[in-house]
């Protein structure tokens, strides 16, 4: 528990109805830019957590058999919701993170419409029945795929991007026909707020979204409770209790977790273009994002000319609060404000310098200056361990074998860029780099285009959504085949007797694409085929 949400004294619950009031416990949040209380929020007990999978279960049948042109009109209101509601919200999610307003514009919020449109266009595609081609070794048959949503899906959300990877991944379960109880980070409970308000305007059925807050105790519980899938975003170490209480059931689980995303910068860079990325990749959402920029190798051709270019950029990056119009705001978590303190520690004691920043800012608040790093090396825990924070570490490389090389040395998979004017050698090293998803001469970007599948390999996760890959995986997949039933028997039925050198020739004729052997093994097979009256 952060200092921005730390235990506040319970408070009576409703009274149920035998009269009992049973103490609520509280979480109190306080702001990550002055350090002023916010407000307490209420955490729900395993019995509320159930309750709601209750509700969500019972309303799943209704919600799975509404017609898909009935779920994408409900699921379009929420664009007509963001459109009247999206500055309001926007400024909720930067009290609540502290991060500027145009990211949690941009970021947060812009992210939600450019990803549900491809959803609310690719649904009736995927989602409709389709022939495959069937062998003439099962001939009058035909073969369909069809999908069918799992059930009631749990999602466990982060606080980086609260309000995105909240209302994303339950759209992408809502429009296959799934019903969701979704459980957002109790660092942020006032976007947790501004989620459950978007859906409750967009008038879904009773029960087809319910939201539980709380810590998480809620978010384990909901991981025990009856529930058909857990998508989860948030840490490795708490990815692995998921999937532990997954197991138990077993039931399917998408995890999204962590980063230690790598950049490399080619000598042929357009170098102005690449420290505007690094800059702005590293230190975007206060380098709080698990698409980032974590680490930066060089290579030594441009490594000086480069670093001066990323220091300069820097030094001209402001901070502070969302009033105060600034690039880059506070660490929502306090939490990860130690982290990064002893990252950037433990990296200039064993001989990284410091080229920029280094240090917590002496205001009110959970600050850290910019920072610019050099002399990375692969023994630092800077080099291994997520950051998490506004940090630019620079790895200087002999060449871009050893960049890549280096880059995929991680336990992380998440995402990746390669900076050279050479498209086909960028596209070369992007092939070359183990992880979900790579831009050539871009960053974090590419988690807005809404055709790419988004998942790590990994300790970065299991799974991917967004595109086409966001909507199945939420689905249960049918095979279906149809005979026409005219005939009373088949040729692989009983009775046995007889058919064995027939056998031999049809699988002669697998094994071998003889067509010969298939129509003379079938046709042997064929006559022998009914029982003799
Ligand atoms: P976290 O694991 O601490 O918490 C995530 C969520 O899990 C919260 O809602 C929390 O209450 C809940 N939780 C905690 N303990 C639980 C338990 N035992 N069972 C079930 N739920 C539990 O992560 P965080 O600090 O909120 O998020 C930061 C991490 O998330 C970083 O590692 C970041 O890289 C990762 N992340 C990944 C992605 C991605 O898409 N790959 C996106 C954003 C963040």
């Amino acid at each position: 528990m952060s200092a921005s949400q730390t235990s506040a004294p319970s408070s009576p619950r409703p009274a149920g109805p035998d009269g009992a009031a049973s103490p609520r416990r509280l979480l109190e949040k306080l702001s990550p830019v002055s350090g002023a209380r916010l407000g307490d929020f209420p955490v729900a007990d395993e019995a509320e957590v159930r309750a709601a999978v209750a509700r969500a279960r019972a309303a799943f049948p209704d919600w799975r058999d509404t017609p898909l042109a009935g779920r994408i009109e409900v699921l379009g209101r929420v664009k007509q919701v963001l459109a009247e509601q999206g500055e309001h919200y926007a400024r909720k999610i930067s009290e609540d993170t502290g991060k500027p307003t145009f990211e949690a514009t941009m970021m947060e919020i812009g992210a939600v419409p450019l990803l549900l449109d491809y959803m609310l266009r690719r649904a009736p595609v995927l989602l409709r029945r389709q022939k495959v081609s069937t062998p003439i070794v099962l001939p009058g048959k035909s073969g369909f795929i069809e999908h069918f949503p799992r059930g009631v899906i749990g999602i466990i959300s982060p606080w980086n991007f609260p309000f995105q990877l909240a209302v994303v991944p339950v759209l992408s379960a809502l429009i296959g026909g799934n019903t969701v109880v979704l459980k957002q980070s109790e660092i942020t409970p006032i976007v947790a707020g501004v989620v459950e308000d978007l859906f409750r305007r967009i008038g879904l059925p009773a029960g087809v979204v319910e939201i539980v807050h709380g810590d998480g105790s809620t978010g384990a519980a909901l991981t025990r409770a009856e529930v058909d899938m857990l998508f989860f975003t948030g840490s490795v170490a708490t990815g692995r209790k998921v999937m532990a209480a997954a197991a138990q059931r077993p039931i399917p689980v998408e995890l999204e977790l962590g980063g230690k995303d790598a950049m490399i910068v080619c000598a042929d860079a357009n170098l102005e273009r690449a420290a505007e990325a690094a800059v702005w990749g590293g230190l975007v959402n206060c380098g709080q994002a698990c698409v980032s920029v974590e680490r930066i190798f060089v290579v030594d051709a441009i490594h000086d000319r480069f670093v001066e270019k990323v220091r300069e950029k820097v030094s001209r990056v402001t901070v502070g609060g969302p009033d105060e119009q600034a690039d880059m705001g506070p660490l929502t978590s306090s939490a990860q404000l130690g982290i990064v303190e002893r990252h950037v520690n433990a990296a200039v004691a064993a001989g990284a310098k410091v080229v920029f920043g280094g240090e917590k800012l002496q205001r009110p608040g959970q600050f850290f200056a910019p920072t610019l790093l050099t002399g990375v090396t692969p023994e630092m825990e800077i080099f291994r361990e997520e950051t998490f924070g506004p940090v630019l570490p620079v790895i200087r490389v002999r060449d871009e074998d050893e960049a890549v090389r280096l880059a995929n040395a991680s336990e992380f998979g998440l995402a990746g860029s390669v900076w050279t004017q050479d498209i086909d050698k960028g596209l070369r090293l992007a092939s070359r780099m183990e992880c979900g998803q790579v831009s050539v001469n871009d960053v974090i970007q590419s988690v807005g285009h809404p055709a790419l599948p988004f998942g790590g390999v990994r300790s970065s996760g299991i799974g991917r959504y967004h595109g086409d890959a966001g909507i199945l995986a939420f689905m249960n997949t049918r095979g279906i085949m149809v005979d026409r039933g005219f005939l009373n028997s088949e040729p692989l039925w009983f009775p046995y007797a007889g058919k064995v050198s027939h056998g031999f020739e049809l699988l002669k004729g697998l094994t071998t694409r003889s067509l010969g052997s298939l129509v003379k093994g079938f046709l042997g097979l064929a006559k022998k085929r009914a029982r003799p009256k």
